[in-house]
This record gives structure tokens, C-alpha cells and sequence, in this order.
């Protein structure tokens, strides 16, 4: 039933890194009556704001934990993938590196046919968005609502991985995000004073000060409601009964690349043969739905230390964690303050390529997998991803009740072209660390062993170890008229309904190349613009 009381402006659902932002903007007119759904609870647990906390939270029931279809790219493995379910979304629980992408992503988006998406036209919503603590300058932005910080921790094995990557003939970069990606340094983190920096916490907290702004969290959407060819609400599970609001203007989809796409399924938008084998009438034929899905896949190196100096050996010792405790309290600063690697490299793996092809999440710590048990002895990691893949996977529906997971096909190292930048990069990997400022750091290779040494024995590891650095994207992609798997328009609306956008990871053309987090929010931005704009 559609409770006339129950009506806003707008509705956004998901409350995510750029469903926050969307809200967020939205409400900063009075006039404009907006709700946010979010389907899991308010971000209330400790270790979402500790930034060491991202190695409890990715696993535990603030994340949605997908798993995927057994892929042939990687042995027939399943593996899981987190996604954030709580306030902010992925912004609660991601590694918190603070990386754009390269002005060369967005310029192909916008030679893609997307006008307004260039790398130019794109820069003025990362920079709107930023309190960068270095200030401003042409690149960057200072107050705006998402800290953005330098590392506070020092520690003698990064300074020696950028000293060796600089051995290996690739430069030192001070900013990621500046006039080039390119070179080996510090990430900067999505961090304030020592606290993470998630959509919840610097967009939407002071938003909720808004009488026009409501939240309603632990609410599941599980269909956008059409009249005709329009959306005019969203109906949403809650304690356990299922609910309806109105929507006098837009609705905005912002459940990101795995839920997006589930629920315009849900909602009966998407290739009508799977529509109908679901159970679902089709009411609108959108192809494109759920396809086109793009992730970045890590393999990662893992290297014995000779000198107890690594996270792994204070995971060990009461007292030097209590060390690390206390340097937090009275510092904000320390190994609590660390996101998903401390020190990033952008490189090419072939001298021809324009910009680079692969990047490196690099840590003194080290465990067999994301968010696993740190190994038992010092260790080191060093992970390389593919920044452009070709590979292209699925998320299609598995039923047509909301709470079912989708199944999720990312089709790793599907394309030979994405096999050969694999096993180049695992190449770049052994290159840097056998470079003398390395070498009194590392005593052997422990994960894959040097044992494993030609092209095929490296692609076997990569298929036997790999797995997903969490940035999956591109299920409702954005594109011009005639592309047939385009799911939404330039300005995000989707292709064959009024009144419905779509704004999160699952609009990119392409996976950006680099951490996804900042681009979500720049879509976030941007989204809430165009729909500003449409609403004057
Ligand atoms: C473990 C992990 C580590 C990562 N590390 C980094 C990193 O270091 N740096 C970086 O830049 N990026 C990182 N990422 C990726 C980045 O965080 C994401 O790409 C980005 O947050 C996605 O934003 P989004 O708005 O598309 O979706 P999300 O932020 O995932 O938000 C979607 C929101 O919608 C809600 N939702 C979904 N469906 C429904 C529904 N039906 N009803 C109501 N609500 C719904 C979800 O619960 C969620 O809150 C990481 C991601 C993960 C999971």
C-alpha cells in the first residue's frame, strides 16, 4: 500500500560511498523531502572507524558476503566477496587508499560517448569533494567533506620498497592523484585525525542534522515501483514486513555493482530471458543489466623477514601492541592508522604503453589471505593487481526473492591479454624485491617460492592463489544511444524508465585504474548535480 504520508522528493537507496554523497547533496535544498534506504544497520560498531579495524570488519556481518560461481579463471575456485552492509556502505570497511584512477580512464569514458565524463569535466567532483590535508593546489581540493591524509606511520621496509622500485627504473611519486600516477610512494588514506573517513561518517553525520533528510536503516529494497514506464517509489523489507514509499520526483539507485543490477532484475529491468526464467515479467528489456562486470585480481607475494619488525611480530607480543594502543590514543598515529598497503607502485610491464598497466598494494605484514590469521613468522606483502582487464563477468539473479544473493561470475584471466599482464607483473613483483635496498628484508619468498619460475608455473599460481582486490564495477554501465548493453544514459538515468538513476561503482564504463572508493564518490557528486539541475 502506498501510504500518502509516506512520500518524499527523493528516494536513494543504498547508503554506500556515493549513495551518501547523494543524500548528502541532495538535502542541502530545503525544499527537497529526501530519504535514504540502507539495508544493513546504523555504522555503530568500533572497528568500522578504526582504520585497522578494515582486517576484522570485511569478513563479519557488516558485509554482505557474496561468494562467486566456481570460475573457470581460477581453478573452479569460489571466492568471497565483501561488500559493505552497514552506513557508508563499502566506505565502512575498505582498505581507506585514496586513489582516482588516471586522467586517461575518464577521457576514454568520455570517448565511450559519455559527454561530461572527461577527465576534465570529472576533476572539478574530486576536487569538490576533498579536505585534503596537504591543501589545495590544481589537483586538489581542501573543505570538502572527505578527509583525505598522509600515512602516519614510518616504518624502514616501505622506505626501502620505494628505494627499490626506484632501483628497478621506476620513479618516486609523491601524489597518486596529481599530474601523473605513475612511480612508486605512499598512498594517501581516506583518514581524519586518525579515524576513518567513510561517506557515513563525513557526508552523511552532519547531513542528518536536515530535518528534510530521513534515514532509514536495516531496510532492504527489493523493488523499484513503476507506473507505466516510471518509477514512483521503491518498495523495501523491514522488520520483517514489506513496506512502500513514494516518490514524488526521482529515485536513485546507489546499492553498488553486485546490488544494483540485482535489483533493477528484481524490479523486472533487464535481458528478458533470464526476467522469465526468474519468474519475473519484464517490463522493461535492458540487456546490459548485470553484465559487462570488471574487477581488479591481485596475486600476491609474501616474503620472509629476517628482522622481527613486521606487524605480524606485534600481532605476536602483548606488549608492542599495547605500545600500539597507546601511540594511537595519544597520537593518532601508528600501525591502528594503516589501510590496505602502505605503499602503492603504478607501473607498466611493456616501455610501449602509454600509462601504467599494474599496480602494487605493498605491507610489512603478511597472511594467507585479506583479513586472514597473520603467518607466524616476519613477513611481507606485496601484491600486484592488473589495472584494465579485459575479462568481462556477470551478476544475474538466482530468484526473484530480494534476500537471495545473485550469482556472480567475474571471469578472471579469461583473455590471453589478461594473462600475459599477470605474469608480467608477478615479473615487476621479483624485479623490485631482488634490488639491494630490499635485500636485509627479505630472506626468502615464502608464497609463491622461487620454485615457481616460467610464464605457465606464474599463471598457475596466479590461478591457483589470486583473488579479488574488491573493486568490482560496470554491471549497469553507462554509455550512449545505439550501445546496446548501455544500462543508463550520461546522466545516469536508465535507458527506458523516467524518473530512475542509477549512481555507484556499477555505472563505470570501465574499472577505473586504481582503488574504486574516490570514483564512486566523484559519481556521487556528479549524480546529485545532474539530478539538482533536472529538479530546477
Ligand atoms: C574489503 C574492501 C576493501 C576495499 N579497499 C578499497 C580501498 O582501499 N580503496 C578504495 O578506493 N576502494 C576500496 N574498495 C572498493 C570501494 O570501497 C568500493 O568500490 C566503493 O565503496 C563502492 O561504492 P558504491 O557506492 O558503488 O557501493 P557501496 O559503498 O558498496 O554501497 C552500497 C550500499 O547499498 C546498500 N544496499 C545494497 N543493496 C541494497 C538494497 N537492496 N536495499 C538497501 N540498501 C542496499 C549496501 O548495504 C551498501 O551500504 C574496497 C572494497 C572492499 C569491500
Amino acid at each position: 500500500m502506498m501510504d500518502g504520508q509516506d512520500e518524499f522528493d527523493f528516494i536513494v537507496v543504498g547508503a554506500g560511498s556515493a549513495g551518501c554523497v547523494v543524500a548528502a547533496r541532495l538535502s542541502e535544498d530545503p525544499r527537497h523531502r529526501v530519504l535514504l534506504l540502507e539495508a544493513g544497520p546504523e555504522d555503530r560498531n568500533p572497528w568500522i572507524h578504526l582504520p585497522v579495524g578494515y582486517f576484522r570488519t570485511m569478513y563479519s556481518s557488516l558485509s554482505w558476503g557474496f561468494r562467486t560461481e566456481p570460475d573457470p579463471g581460477i581453478d573452479g575456485r569460489s571466492i568471497v566477496w565483501p561488500r559493505g552492509k552497514v552506513l557508508g556502505g563499502s566506505s565502512s570497511i575498505n582498505g581507506l587508499v585514496y586513489i582516482r584512477g588516471q586522467a586517461e580512464d575518464f577521457d576514454l569514458w568520455r570517448q565511450m560517448g559519455n559527454p561530461g565524463w572527461s577527465f576534465a569535466d570529472v576533476l572539478p567532483y574530486f576536487v569538490k569533494s576533498e579536505d585534503q590535508e596537504r591543501g589545495a593546489d590544481g589537483f586538489h581540493g581542501k573543505g570538502g567533506p572527505l578527509g583525505v591524509s598522509d600515512l602516519r606511520l614510518q616504518h624502514p621496509i616501505c622506505e626501502a620498497f620505494i628505494a627499490a622500485a626506484e632501483a628497478a627504473g621506476i620513479p618516486r611519486n609523491r601524489d597518486f592523484n596529481g599530474a601523473t600516477q605513475e612511480g612508486a610512494g605512499y598512498f594517501q588514506l581516506t583518514v581524519r585525525d586518525g579515524w576513518r573517513a567513510s561517506t557515513a561518517r563525513e557526508y552523511l553525520r552532519p547531513a542528518r542534522r536536515r530535518a528534510n533528510l530521513e534515514v532509514r536503516s536495516s531496510a532492504l529494497a527489493s523493488r523499484v515501483v513503476l507506473e507505466g514506464r516510471r518509477a514512483v517509489g521503491v518498495a523495501y523489507l523491514a522488520g520483517g514486513e514489506e513496506r512502500t514509499v513514494r516518490a514524488r520526483r526521482e529515485v536513485v539507485l546507489c546499492g553498488g555493482a553486485i546490488n544494483s543490477p540485482q535489483l533493477l532484475q528484481l524490479s523486472g529491468i533487464g535481458p528478458g530471458a533470464l526476467l522469465q526464467d526468474r519468474g519475473i515479467a519484464t517490463l522493461v528489456e535492458s540487456p546490459g543489466v548485470g553484465e559487462c562486470l570488471q574487477d581488479h585480481f591481485q596475486v600476491r607475494f609474501v616474503y620472509r623477514c629476517p628482522e622481527p619488525i613486521t606487524f605480524n611480530d606485534i600481532a605476536r607480543s602483548p606488549l608492542r601492541k599495547l605500545g600500539v594502543a597507546l601511540e594511537w590514543l595519544f597520537r593518532r598515529s601508528g600501525p591502528m592508522t594503516i589501510g590496505a598497503g602502505q605503499v602503492g607502485v603504478f607501473c607498466r610491464t611493456r616501455p610501449e604503453l602509454a600509462t601504467p598497466d599494474i599496480q602494487f598494494h605493498m605491507f610489512p605484514v603478511s597472511m594467507d589471505r585479506p583479513g586472514g590469521t597473520f603467518h607466524d613468522y616476519s613477513g611481507i606483502t606485496s601484491s600486484i593487481c592488473q589495472l584494465r582487464p579485459e575479462s568481462r563477468g556477470w551478476v544475474r539473479l538466482r530468484s526473484p526473492d530480494p534476500r537471495e544473493h545473485p550469482a556472480i561470475m567475474p571471469n578472471y584471466l579469461a583473455t590471453r591479454g589478461d594473462q600475459e599482464t599477470i605474469v608480467a607483473g608477478m615479473r615487476v613483483a621479483r624485479r623490485i624485491a631482488a634490488q639491494e635496498p630490499m635485500r636485509r628484508y627479505i630472506a626468502e619468498e615464502t608464497i609463491p617460492g622461487l620454485a615457481h619460475e616460467s610464464d605457465d608455473e606464474l599463471l598457475a599460481v596466479a590461478r591457483r592463489n589470486g583473488t579479488t582486490i574488491f573493486h568490482p564495477t560496470s554491471t549497469c554501465r553507462m554509455g550512449p544511444d545505439g550501445d546496446a548493453l548501455a544500462v543508463v544514459d550520461p546522466a545516469l538515468r536508465v535507458r527506458g524508465v523516467e524518473a530512475l538513476r542509477v549512481a555507484d561503482a556499477s555505472v563505470m564504463p570501465t574499472v577505473v585504474s586504481g582503488n574504486t572508493n574516490a570514483a564512486c564518490i566523484m559519481i556521487g557528486e556528479k549524480a546529485a548535480d545532474m539530478v539538482r539541475a533536472a529538479a530546477r
